[in-house]
C-alpha cells in the first residue's frame, strides 16, 4: 500500500480538507501515475454537495487527471516510466458485455467511475485526482501528446470527451448549424470542437459579458438566451443543439429552434429535473431530445489525438489546491475562464 495525500469532503456540507489515504500496490496490469494536474468539473461540485443523491464520504473528487507514469506492473506493455498520460471519469469496466465490446465502457453495468464509486480492490470508495498519485489499470490510461501544454490537457479528459463524443455520434460537420448552450467548462470545449468540425456554431449564453469570448472560442454568432427576440430569430434553424447547462431550465426554448428531425442533446446533469418539455414541439417536426455520457476509452484517445493534431486545449486558470473551496464558489458564480485546473505540486511541497 502506498501512502497518498489528497483533499477530501467528509460530508455534503463541509469544505474540502487535506486527507491521508492509501493507494493499492500495483497488480501486473496496473500503472501508477504521479498526478501533475487535475481539472475541476462541475460534476465534482454536484457530488461533493450530494446533489445527485449518491454521494459516499469521505470523497476525494477529480476525474480530469494528467501526470507522468511513475511505476508499471509486470505485464504493462503500453506505458513506461516517465510517459505523459491521462485518466478520465472511468478506471475499469467488465470488458466482455456488449457495451464494452462496442468500446462504450461508460455504459457498462460494471463500469467503475474514478471516484465516489465502490473500489473492488480495496473496498470502500475509489478516490479521485485531487491527490498526489493514482493507480489505474493500463486499459483505462490515455496517451497524452507532449505537443500540448499538460495543464490545459487535463479538462479534455471530461469536458473534452463529453462534448466531442455527441458531436461525433450525431455526425456534426460542415453544412450543419449547431448550437452550444452555456459557456462553462463543457461549453467552451463544445465551441472549439464544433468549430473545428466545420459547423456553423451559435453560442447560447445568459451572460452578455461572455459574447466576445464566445466568438474567440469558435462561435460564429452569440445569442443571449434570456432575450426572446434574439431566440425567435433562430426558430426551426438548427440541426443539432448541445445543452451543457448545470441548472434546471426550459427545454422548449431550444426544441423550438430545431429543424425537422433536429436533435437537442443534453449533457448537463442538474440537481433537479428540467420542467417537462412540450410534446407538441417534438411531434410537429419529429424533433428529438437525447442524452450523452462522457465517451468510451477508444474515443477519448481519438479526441486527445484530434486535439494534438488541431492544437486544441482547454482555456484554464491554474490554482493551488489550497484554493479549491473558493474555486468551487467561483464555478457556481460562472466566474472562471473556463476551467480551473489544480497544480498538484501545491500538495507535495
Ligand atoms: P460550468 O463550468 O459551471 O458551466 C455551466 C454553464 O451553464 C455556465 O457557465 C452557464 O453558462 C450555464 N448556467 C449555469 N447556471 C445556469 C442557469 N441557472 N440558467 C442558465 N444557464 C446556466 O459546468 P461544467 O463543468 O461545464 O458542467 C456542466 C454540466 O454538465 C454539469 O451539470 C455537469 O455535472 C455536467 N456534466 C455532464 C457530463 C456527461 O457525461 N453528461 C460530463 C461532465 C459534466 P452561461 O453563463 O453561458 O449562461
Ligand atoms: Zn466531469
Ligand atoms: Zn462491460
Amino acid at each position: 500500500m502506498q501512502k497518498t495525500i489528497g483533499y477530501a469532503a467528509h460530508n455534503q456540507n463541509s469544505p474540502l480538507v487535506p486527507f491521508n489515504f492509501e493507494r493499492r500496490d500495483l497488480t501486473a496490469t496496473d500503472v501508477q501515475i504521479e498526478i501533475l494536474y487535475c481539472g475541476v468539473c462541475h460534476s465534482d461540485i454536484h457530488q461533493v454537495r450530494n446533489e445527485w443523491g449518491n454521494s459516499v464520504f469521505p470523497m476525494v473528487p477529480g476525474h480530469e487527471i494528467v501526470g507522468k507514469v511513475s511505476q508499471v506492473g509486470s505485464k504493462v506493455t503500453a506505458f513506461k516510466i516517465g510517459d505523459a498520460v491521462g485518466v478520465g471519469c472511468m478506471v475499469n469496466s467488465c470488458r466482455v458485455c456488449p457495451d464494452c465490446q462496442d468500446h462504450l465502457e461508460q455504459f457498462c453495468n460494471a463500469a467503475e467511475f474514478t471516484y465516489n464509486w465502490p473500489d473492488k480492490h480495496l473496498g470502500g470508495s475509489h478516490y479521485g485526482g485531487y491527490s498526489t498519485q493514482i493507480v489505474v489499470d493500463q486499459d483505462f490510461v490515455l496517451y497524452v501528446s507532449d505537443k500540448l501544454e499538460l495543464a490545459a490537457v487535463a479538462p479534455l479528459l471530461c469536458a473534452g470527451i463529453t462534448t466531442y463524443s455527441p458531436l461525433r455520434h450525431w455526425k456534426v460537420g460542415r453544412g450543419d448549424k449547431v448550437g452550444i448552450v452555456g459557456l462553462g467548462g463543457l461549453g467552451h470545449m463544445g465551441l472549439k470542437f464544433a468549430h473545428a468540425l466545420g459547423a456553423h456554431v451559435v453560442l447560447f449564453t445568459t451572460n452578455p459579458a461572455k459574447i466576445e469570448d464566445g466568438k474567440r472560442l469558435g462561435a460564429d454568432e452569440v445569442v443571449l438566451s434570456n432575450h426572446s427576440d434574439q431566440m425567435q430569430q433562430h426558430l426551426a434553424g438548427f440541426d443539432f443543439i448541445l445543452d451543457t447547462v448545470s441548472a434546471p431550465h426550459s427545454l422548449d426554448a431550444y426544441t423550438a429552434l430545431l429543424k425537422r428531425d433536429g436533435t437537442l442533446c443534453l449533457v448537463g446533469l442538474p440537481d433537479h429535473p428540467h420542467p417537462s418539455p412540450s410534446v407538441g414541439n417534438l411531434i410537429f417536426k419529429r424533433r428529438r431530445i437525447v442524452g450523452s455520457l462522457i465517451g468510451g476509452i477508444q474515443e477519448t484517445q481519438e479526441m486527445l489525438d484530434f486535439c494534438a493534431e488541431n492544437s486544441i486545449t482547454s482555456d484554464i486558470e491554474i490554482i493551488p489546491i489550497q484554493q479549491i473551496n473558493e474555486a468551487f464558489e467561483r464555478v457556481l458564480k460562472s466566474d472562471v475562464k473556463y476551467r480551473f485546473v489544480i497544480d498538484l505540486a501545491s500538495l507535495k511541497s
